[in-house]
């Protein structure tokens, strides 16, 4: 059968300020705003959607700012960080870059062949890595403040702290079309494919406390299924292993379909279209408010409930 699940299509976390989140995903990072719209749940929370030129999968990392709620923590049954990938030759840049605007990073350390690791964190404490690698070929994205040969090229890995991994693993080899790509310690390292963007790392992390959730940490992640037929097959897939799946729900950028893995991570599978640029052209993504059809007629309330946001790009170069 042709794998339903392609790779990662997005991560989504919580934030407590949305001027601040829009300041240290395209100033400091650099990443391209490619959606402002809100919460489809909670119309008078915005949701940013950050990613590459057109908002790939395995490229997008959004947010639901809740203006002011309280840090939320890491640790087992979530999400804890975030890897994003950059060339090996940038990281002198990054390290001075991180540096310049204040942020502390542990000490670049090694992880499997041909990977050097920075971890840091955003400004509501979402845990964050640059990965130096060769291996990755995507282009990156810039607007022009940072050089196109230092600039991110989407995710490289994210990493989910379990009890233990097997559960998950079993739910990602047998239902999701992942295989067993490395392990290390307790690392294991689960894709598709062996390429870079769709790493799946579980820690067994029995001895950490359970994650709560709160800003700074991620309330999902979506894997990528090709259209809605796929999705339609891997829902009956995700039925059979008694994970009670929602049924398919319009996101207006592509289709989805949630459940709870077996660790507690809410998972979610989203079609790879019809992409960002179905409301608005390739060259203006995320200029202005974007409303679903059935929350226009309440658009003059929303743009005055949430905050307003600028996009300042001069003061990052
Ligand atoms: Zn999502």
């Amino acid at each position: 059968m042709d794998q339903l699940i392609t790779g990662i299509h997005h991560v989504t976390a919580i934030a407590s300020n949305a001027q601040k989140n829009i300041d240290f995903y395209i100033g400091i990072l650099g990443l391209r705003l490619v959606k402002k719209t809100v919460n489809f749940d909670a119309r008078e929370i915005y949701h940013f959607y950050y990613g590459d030129a057109e908002g790939s999968p395995g490229s997008i990392i959004t947010f639901f700012p809740y203006t002011g709620l309280v840090n939320g923590r890491h640790g087992k049954g979530m999400l804890n960080t975030t890897t994003f990938s950059v060339p090996s030759s940038a990281i002198d840049y990054w390290q001075q870059r991180l540096k310049r605007f204040g942020l502390n990073f542990k000490n670049p350390q090694e992880r499997f062949d041909g990977e050097t690791i920075i971890y840091f964190e955003d400004s509501d404490g979402l845990g964050l890595e640059l990965v130096f690698n060769d291996k990755d070929k995507r282009p990156g994205f810039t607007h022009g403040h940072i050089p196109p040969e230092y600039s991110i090229k989407g995710f490289y890995n994210i990493e989910i702290w379990e009890e233990g991994y097997e559960r998950t693993a079993g739910l990602l080899t047998e239902q999701l079309d992942h295989q067993l790509i490395v392990e290390k310690g307790n690392r294991f390292r689960f894709a598709p494919t062996d390429t870079p963007g769709n790493y799946i790392d579980i820690l067994c992390s029995p001895d950490s406390m359970k994650g709560l959730a709160g800003s700074g940490t991620v309330h999902h992640i979506a894997f990528s299924t090709p259209d809605i037929n796929t999705q339609a097959q891997a829902r009956v897939k995700i039925l059979q292993r008694m994970l009670n799946p929602t049924p398919i729900l319009d996101r207006n950028y592509f289709t989805s379909i949630y459940f709870r893995e077996p660790g507690g991570v809410l998972f979610e599978i989203a079609t790879a279209g019809p992409g960002f640029a179905i409301d608005e052209s390739k060259e203006r993504l995320g200029e202005s408010l974007k409303l679903p059809a059935q929350f226009e007629q309440d658009r003059e309330h929303i743009e005055k409930t949430v905050p307003p946001i600028s996009i300042h790009i001069d003061q990052y170069r």
